[in-house]
């Protein structure tokens, strides 16, 4: 099966808009042809030179990747750079390449409620950037025996989720009434004759990154010939949403123990840390890769200790006067589960999906003498 690449964009930035992402970021697609036709991808944490080189080699349709492959503006496309050989082998080859950075970070399900799973965390909630998703309300009027459909198309499209609810709509029964038009092919009634139909008023709420794809649903399977509905910005907005985790574990444990147990759910063996061993660990902050800069929120939030990646010796410090434990499993450990999230998503639309294994291509090697 294949669909064309902008079909399964669309899906892929309902989970994680690109306006969720950071100003500095550079999310999207980072080279290729929205319209082509893919069956077959690969996903990768980074779009180094090995793992376009294996997306190449396995003649697959798209790489997508967390790491963007473009950070900084680029003058010049050439060989002489590891960044300009990968995107030209990726055109030479027709390898559309996508990379879901902070928006994926940010997004339900994304790389930090990934690890938040991995650590078990219970009542997980942003940590950082709090802001607020904008909401819309959208009312149509559908004739009586097409309310099903046009609320299941709405639905099926992103509308009606309110928390862990699916499926949230109301409907009222009542009158509409129309006069159709010299040249008109009305569904119900006739040109020039005022008509009485009997109609369902269906209302639901919708995410902003769904709205255009559920007003396009919406229409597509809706009888009448103009469509009567109206669109309302919510003034409560949607979900909350944030950079990072907090969370609480189940049982509470030693600094130590948490250590232990931070290895093992994120396969990792080597783990540097920042805090008193024996101090009890109950609430639990988290930012995959490099979080250094949301320690002071970590603390603020009411952790008792920091789980992130990149940690160095003035940030240990700076933990260590906010009396704040931090636990760093490096970069790839509290990241590469997100590849697996992202491979599920690509299969369940449909797609073939091989996974570049990172863990050989691990970068940051530890020497223990
Ligand atoms: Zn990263």
């Amino acid at each position: 099966m294949s669909i064309r690449c902008q079909s399964f964009l669309t899906l892929l930035e309902q989970w994680a808009p690109l306006y969720y992402a950071e100003d500095w970021d550079n999310a999207g697609l980072h080279a290729g042809d929205r319209n082509k036709e893919i069956s077959r991808i690969m996903v990768a944490l980074s779009p180094g030179e090995a793992a376009v080189n294996a997306a190449v080699e396995a003649g697959v349709d798209m790489l997508l990747t967390h790491h963007p492959l473009i950070f900084r503006s680029m003058k010049q496309i050439n060989s002489d750079t590891a960044t300009g050989r990968s995107l030209l082998k990726l055109i030479r080859n027709d390898v559309n390449l996508y990379c879901a950075h902070t928006n994926l970070d940010i997004a339900r399900g994304g790389v930090n409620d990934v690890l938040a799973a991995a650590l078990q965390l219970e009542e997980v909630k942003p940590l950082a950037d709090l802001t607020h998703d904008t909401c819309y309300k959208v009312v149509v009027y559908v004739p009586a025996g097409y309310e099903e459909t046009v609320r299941e198309a709405m639905c099926k499209a992103g509308a009606g989720c309110i928390g862990n609810y699916s499926g949230c709509t109301f409907q009222a029964k009542g009158t509409g009434t129309f006069l159709p038009g010299d040249g008109t092919n009305p569904f119900l009634g006739e040109e020039g004759r005022m008509e009485y139909a009997e109609e369902y008023r269906l209302e639901t709420v919708v995410p902003q990154a769904a709205l255009s794809a559920v007003i396009k649903a919406m229409e597509a399977v809706h009888p009448y010939e103009e469509v009567a509905y109206d669109v309302f910005r919510m003034e409560n907005g949607g979900e909350e949403r944030g950079i990072g985790r907090i969370g609480k574990l189940q049982n509470p444990m030693s600094l130590a123990d948490f250590l232990d147990f931070t290895g093992l759910q994120l396969s990792c063996n080597h783990l540097t840390y920042q805090g008193d061993l024996t101090r009890q660990i109950k609430t639990v902050a988290l930012c995959g890769g490099s979080g250094l800069s949301y320690l002071s929120a970590a603390k603020k939030a009411g952790a008792d200790v920091y789980v992130t990646g990149d940690m160095r010796y003035h940030d240990a410090q700076a933990a260590n006067e906010l009396d704040l434990c931090v636990v760093d499993a490096g970069h790839l450990a509290t990241e590469r589960l997100i590849v697996d999230a992202l491979a599920g998503f690509a299969r369940k639309q449909g797609l073939e999906v091989l996974i570049f294994d990172e863990a050989e291509q691990d970068y940051l090697k530890h020497w223990s003498r």
